[in-house]
């Protein structure tokens, strides 16, 4: 159905991390975003988030199209969606989170969750997740509370270091946890095949993003053992099709915060599982309102009964300092109660 939209609200958010996040990018201390509400005509409101992170989306461009400019030239309320559509641009965040707004307002309108608006049968009840970890500690904490994937960040220090980490927390899990690795794009060329083949050592069940460049990724799934994930390659069904034609893929991570609708990323992972890819959904350590996003979109992939992956679905932000509730991690998975539309709105 069409909705008859009234106004459209745009308010920044800072959220301080609980520790400081550390990756081949940098060091943050803090998750800054825009939460957009879509009021529509009937006086109702659906939720975005529009969250820009280094090395994803519309982040590095510059000038009137970086995304912070552009959100920050759109804070206030903007009169229609014509007005926001002109402050924000091309600014692909900004238009996620404008869609994942409007399809909340239509799944609710149709007495659905948005998990199920663009499916042909119910999304999965319950979503697995796994648990970002650095150090053997906390690999075994999460263990212990029913995580059965972990994701450890390497590539922001030498391989050495990172093996020395690695091996210390393989052995602190065992054999039997899968191991996710998350290089952030960190090396190139013959460094980038030196290090996944020696990260294959441990075991990983993939490598996200080891490189940025597509044909070298598509090189290490023909020279390594490991398994090749994709993540900031992916902002777009073109960029998909991209990597599928190229062969540079055995897992794509998509992040619904960095494709300009929802339903577009849901087509995208679509696409790689029936090219026989996994598909990983994940969220941008953006507010509830973006991780529920993520979380509808995961649940989505479940329709029929298909089996889901892992998704990453956490952010290391308080829940008491987040906009907005999100549901608890039982036993590794979460089983929100599905409610119409997308389920939450900001406090
Ligand atoms: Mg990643």
């Amino acid at each position: 159905m069409s909705i008859a939209i009234r106004r459209v609200h745009v308010r920044r958010y800072h959220l301080p991390f609980r520790a400081p996040v550390e990756t081949s990018a940098g060091r943050f201390a803090a998750r800054v975003g825009w939460l957009v509400g879509v009021e529509s005509a009937d006086g109702r409101f659906g939720w975005g988030d529009a969250a820009p992170w280094p090395g994803f989306g519309s982040a590095g461009t510059v000038g009137p199209c970086d995304p912070a400019v552009a959100l920050a030239a759109a804070e206030g309320v903007c009169d229609d969606a014509d007005a926001y559509h002109a402050l924000v641009g091309d600014c692909v965040e900004a238009q996620s989170a404008f869609s994942q707004a409007v399809l909340s307002l239509a799944a609710e309108a149709d007495g659905l969750p948005l998990r199920d608006l663009a499916a042909e049968a119910p999304g999965a009840e319950r979503v697995p997740v796994h648990a970002l970890v650095n150090s053997p500690e906390a690999a075994r904490s999460a263990v212990s509370r029913g995580y059965s994937t972990l994701k450890v960040k390497v590539g922001a220090t030498s391989v050495d270091a990172d093996l020395l980490r690695l091996d210390a927390i393989r052995r602190a899990v065992g054999p039997d946890v899968a191991l996710r690795l998350d290089a952030n794009g960190a090396y190139s060329g013959g460094a980038a095949l030196e290090a996944v083949r020696r990260f294959a050592e441990i075991g990983p069940a993939f490598i996200e993003q080891p490189s940025r460049d597509l044909a070298t990724c598509a090189r290490l799934r023909v020279e390594t053992t490991v398994r090749i994930a994709l993540d900031e390659a992916l902002s777009s069904g073109r960029d998909v099709h991209a990597a599928l034609l190229c062969e540079a893929m055995d897992v794509a991570v998509i992040k619904p915060a960095f494709f300009a609708s929802w339903t577009e990323a849901c087509a995208a992972a679509l696409q790689c599982r029936r090219a026989g890819v996994e598909v990983v959904v994940t969220c941008a350590l953006e507010s509830a309102i973006g991780r529920w996003g993520a979380l509808h979109l995961a649940a989505a992939l479940g329709a029929g009964g298909a089996p889901v992956s892992a998704a990453g679905l956490s952010a290391p932000i308080e829940p008491h300092d987040d906009v907005a509730p999100f549901p608890e991690v039982d036993g590794g998975h979460l089983s929100p109660a599905w409610v119409p539309g997308l389920g939450v709105s900001p406090c």
